[in-house]
């Protein structure tokens, strides 16, 4: 099992993180499991934690941008990087569930190929951001035909080695890895869950750069 954390001005939450991760392999004793942070250009104390938890942690890897990339690109750095049979991506202040890991490798085990985790309460998000990302998921579904991205759904999932690859092989620079993660196809499932507030620091997401996002999506994607 490998799982990618991008990181980006994480300082404050990485090594919270990095007990509640550990934690979770510690309880998978059937898997060998690696965690890859990629720090995407962090103007804070994200690099030098990232080298002490390799230092002191086996399973730790650490993948260090030359500049800020954006998620997207920090994401793929990490799949190109990782050797899982099964790859995880999850974001790195603790609003996605580490523990719901262990929920989607029990559906890769009953042949899923991509598990994905779908919200059903977002705590700590402004009425704006939730009223603003659910036009946005209506725009882009009107305008992607056949690959239907779903609502509600962030980066956080888990994908097979075979799903991981075909991705993979997809290498354009505007990526938007969430109509990417669709197009490729496979056997395909939710799971529901309750996304928690940060857990500390900042969202790195502005109106500007979900703006941009939102551009992105639609011209490059
Ligand atoms: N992130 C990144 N590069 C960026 C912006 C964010 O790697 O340019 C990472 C960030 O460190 C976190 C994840 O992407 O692990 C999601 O970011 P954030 O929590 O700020 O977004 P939000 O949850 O507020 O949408
Ligand atoms: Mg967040």
């Amino acid at each position: 099992l490998s799982v990618v954390v991008p990181a980006y001005n994480e300082e404050a939450v990485l090594e919270q993180f990095h007990a509640r991760l550990s934690a979770l392999f510690d309880s998978l004793p059937g898997y060998r499991c690696e965690m890859v942070f990629v720090n995407d250009g962090s103007r804070d104390r994200t690099q030098a934690l990232i080298d002490q938890l390799c230092t002191a942690d086996a399973r730790v890897g650490g993948i260090n941008l030359s500049r800020n990339f954006g998620k997207e690109i920090a994401m793929t750095a990490g799949f190109d990087h990782v050797r899982g049979d099964v790859v995880a991506v999850i974001d790195a202040d603790l609003q996605d569930p580490p523990e719901l890991i262990r929920d989607m490798l029990r559906e890769w085990e009953n042949g899923y190929d991509v598990i994905y985790a779908k919200r059903t309460r977002r705590d700590g998000e402004s009425w704006l951001k939730k009223v603003t990302a659910a036009a946005f998921y209506r725009v882009m579904n009107a305008v992607s035909g056949r690959v239907r991205i779903p609502p509600d759904t962030g980066d956080f999932r888990l994908m097979s080695r075979r799903a991981l690859d075909a991705l993979l092989q997809l290498r354009e620079q505007h990526r938007f890895m969430k109509g990417l993660f669709a197009w490729v196809g496979f056997k395909t499932r939710a799971i529901e869950y309750r996304r928690d507030a940060r857990a500390a620091g900042v969202s790195k997401f502005g109106f500007w750069k979900l703006w941009n996002f939102a551009l992105e999506g639609i011209t490059s994607f």
